[in-house]
């Protein structure tokens, strides 16, 4: 083992991060409780469990397997659980909860293809990258019996179903995880429990078909992942008072489109445009000029062209068997396909300079005239859209010819923009096929598949917002599990000693003050012409710099410190991202189209214009200039979920990438250690089982084991019974605390009873 090498016998051993693991670990109770196995971190920083050899109480001789013996600073070593304990099915029936233990415990489970593990209230899913037998139809029917407890999403989606029916109040299952961390397979297997519980009347087939529409129009492989969500959802599925699934509704979050356009070495543009090249029948190409997508530039350019174990043109076919079932008609299929090839078409559009000033105009070639075939408009507007700009001075009109960097940018922005649209409009008629319709009772469960933290050596705009959001979901998080939790035990009068826990309001304050955040100083600077991405480095530096959260660094970069760690953006890009323009004239082309699509397009982009909030950006702009800059557009769906959620219970499943090369079988200890920090995992389990997990009001429980009582209880208030069945049955002070109106109990406690009970009616 080429990493366990790293280490000689005696070498000095790697100090722990001690801040973090003096509150995982109690130093003085292994020495009472004579733990044998204890955790050493490794110079590689994995931990490897060892025995004590002997002791000087400072230093400690320990022998890790492989014979290997070394001295150690006594308190660097971390207690490890007794074998009984290995693979436990929730961490918090760990004895100790130190970071090895949990990192343990999951790996002991993951070799196994366990690959779900409860943390008290929240599920914990490593992705096996391959196929494991727990799905299906005969495991949904074992979590519908309940002859299977183990932990699983189909658990989770049970619980949710019937939480929602027992409570009458909406479910949400909120999945997060970095990107690869399977929270897409896991919102799929969650519908499909729901499909299968709430089935019947067939919407169920729909509401599992838009998986392969979206994935095919919204996903894409990157680096990181084969299959990669480049957007957010939230799909809303509805219920009956039966309990039977009557429709759903789906909301998308910040699509990339920049993909569309321009995308990195190895990764690919979206799937439905390799799915259209290789599978599109011979008729189809005809009609839409298609040829092999090696031809078009925009796919060309990243020289990556398959995927392994993919046929695309397969999954072509399946595209369009899933268009049919959620009711999209062959002929708005077709003017899908033609939107599609139009922007693969655009990307082929050249330019050549006509002046001395170096202004351009589009080749009237092959690539153009199939464009405007494709979309249905005259030729000579789609040259004129493509190398000139009306601007307005005043009240006068002026015409700007546009350079070749300018065009190629106009051109970009329509690609861009086409498919951005078609994206919205294909989620727009499957949400008309999957309306609920009158009969809708107000009953839904909610699962949230959006992309995690990021963070890479180049941070932009696109890491700025998802990052943003993953504040959000994280301080939704803390609020729930947390300070939720905490409030009501204090609310109670108990005494609960306050568990300290990482409150992100800082953070998010950075990015959503008025006028001093990070937004609006980002839409402030987007709204001045002469704006530059420099500037608003500046202006950043200028007014923040005093936030703790935030500091400026050299040239246009500024750091965020977010919950999960610190990232450094590159402001280079930002304006022109947030501003987002889509030139009128370009605009105005799509109104002219003969097509209904992107005539639909046109009016889709007119209506947002009709509320300004960014303001006007060019006071002499020919640009689109009312438009919501992207930022607040997304703050603005943000709020907006997070207020549906706030609605909602709540079922937390964290997604765990165990390695970075989408290979099953490898587990590398500080991949996953990152994450389980960064999504409060580890916090999660500390809390809950400090606290008294189980609850009853005092009326509840003296109505439900009163009658077990020996002493004559009919004048007694049900406080008094409560107490007296707590003597009665010898629960241990430590156990149990009295609150103003509820008992509160550690885990395990109410069995007791519950079994008397049983036994005695
Ligand atoms: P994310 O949405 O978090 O980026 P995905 O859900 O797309 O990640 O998962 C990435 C890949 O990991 C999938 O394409 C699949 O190969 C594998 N994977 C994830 N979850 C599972 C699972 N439960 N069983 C088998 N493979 C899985
Ligand atoms: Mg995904």
């Amino acid at each position: 083992n080429g990493e366990r090498s790293s280490i000689g016998d005696g070498d000095p051993i790697v100090p722990l991060p001690q801040s973090n693991d003096r509150r995982w670990s109690d130093t003085s109770a292994y020495a009472r409780k004579k733990v044998l196995q204890f955790w050493v971190q490794l110079a590689n920083g994995n931990w490897e469990l060892g025995k004590i050899m002997s002791t000087s109480g400072e230093e400690s001789v320990i022998a890790i397997p492989e014979g290997k013996v070394f001295k150690v600073k006594s308190e660097t070593l971390v207690p490890a659980n007794p074998d009984i304990l290995d693979g436990v099915d929730d961490l918090m029936q760990l004895s100790y909860l130190n970071e090895p233990a949990v990192l343990y415990n999951l790996e002991y489970r993951y070799n196994q293809d366990m690959i779900y593990t409860k943390a008290g209230p929240v599920l914990v899913a490593v992705n096996p990258f391959k196929e494991i037998p727990l799905y299906g139809n005969r495991n949904i029917e074992a979590y519908r019996n309940r002859s299977n407890e183990s932990p699983h999403v189909y658990g989770i989606a049970d619980t949710a179903i019937r939480e929602m029916i027992r409570d009458e109040v909406n479910q949400s299952i909120i999945i997060s995880g970095e990107s690869g961390a399977g929270k897409t397979e896991t919102a799929k297997i969650a519908m499909q429990y729901l499909a299968a519980l709430g089935g019947g009347s067939g919407i169920e087939y729909e509401i599992l078909k838009t998986n392969p529409i979206l994935e095919a129009f919204g996903n894409a492989k990157t680096l990181r992942n084969d299959n990669s969500s480049r957007f957010g959802k939230l799909i809303e599925i509805h219920f009956s008072e039966t309990g039977k699934i009557s429709g759903a509704k789906i909301q998308t979050f910040l699509l990339e489109k920049s993909r569309v356009v321009q995308c990195t070495e190895g990764e690919r543009s979206y799937h439905i445009f390799y799915q259209l090249c290789a599978g599109a029948s011979p008729a189809l190409r005809e009609k839409l000029n298609l040829t092999s997508a090696k031809e078009y530039k925009y796919l060309k350019q990243s020289n990556c062209y398959s995927i392994n174990g993919v046929d695309d043109a397969e999954r072509f076919h399946a595209v369009q068997e899933a268009l049919d079932i959620v009711h999209v008609s062959k002929e708005d299929q077709e003017s899908v396909f033609a939107m599609l090839a139009a922007v693969l078409w655009l990307g082929n559009v050249s330019f050549t300079i006509v002046d001395n000033e170096n202004h351009v105009e589009p080749e009237p070639d092959e690539s153009l005239l199939t464009v405007a075939k494709l979309i249905g408009c005259n030729i000579n507007e789609l040259m004129l859209a493509l190398s000139k700009r009306n601007m307005r001075v005043n009240n006068d009109t002026i015409v700007q010819k546009l350079t070749l960097s300018q065009a190629i940018d106009a051109r970009d922005a329509l690609a861009k923009s086409i498919y951005a649209c078609l994206f919205d409009w294909l989620v727009k008629q499957i949400n008309k096929s999957l309306a609920v319709g009158k009969r809708r009772t107000g009953r839904s469960i909610s699962i949230l598949d959006i992309y995690g933290f990021e963070s890479f050596n180049k941070n932009s705009f696109e890491q700025f917002c998802i990052n943003y959001a993953n504040e959000r979901l994280q301080q939704h998080f803390n609020r729930h599990l947390f300070k939720l939790e905490q409030e009501e035990y204090i609310q109670d009068g108990i005494d609960w000693t306050r568990v300290d826990f990482e409150d992100n309001q800082n953070c998010l304050s950075l990015f959503e003050k008025k006028p001093l955040g990070l937004l609006s100083l980002l839409d402030e600077e987007s709204t001045f012409p002469n704006g530059t991405d420099l500037t608003l480095a500046n202006k950043l530096k200028q007014h923040l710099n005093a936030n703790s959260c935030f500091r400026g660094d050299r040239g246009k970069a500024f750091t965020v410190e977010h919950y999960a760690g610190e990232v450094t953006y590159e402001t280079t890009g930002f304006l022109e991202k947030n501003r987002d323009l889509l030139h009128s004239d370009s605009i105005q082309l799509l109104s002219s189209c003969s097509c209904h699509l992107p005539q639909a397009f046109a009016s889709s982009m007119l209506i947002h214009s009709e509320k300004p909030i960014v303001g006007p950006l060019h006071k002499a702009g020919g640009a689109d200039s009312q438009r919501l800059s992207v930022a607040t557009k997304f703050k603005g769906q943000l709020f907006q979920l997070m207020q549906r959620l706030g609605n909602t219970t709540p079922h937390f499943i964290r997604c765990i990438k165990p390695n970075n090369v989408q290979s099953p079988g490898v587990y590398e200890q500080g991949l996953v250690l990152q994450q389980l920090r960064c999504c409060g995992v580890l916090e999660v389990v500390r809390i809950s089982r400090s606290g008294f997990p189980t609850r009853m009001t005092h009326q509840k429980f003296a109505r439900r084991y009163g009658f077990l009582l020996l002493e004559n209880i009919a004048a007694k208030d049900p406080l008094s019974v409560s107490v007296a069945i707590l003597h009665q049955f010898n629960i241990l002070p430590e156990m149990y605390q009295v609150g103003y109106t509820k008992l509160f109990f550690r885990t395990g406690q109410i069995g007791i009873l519950e079994d008397t009970r049983n036994r005695t009616l």
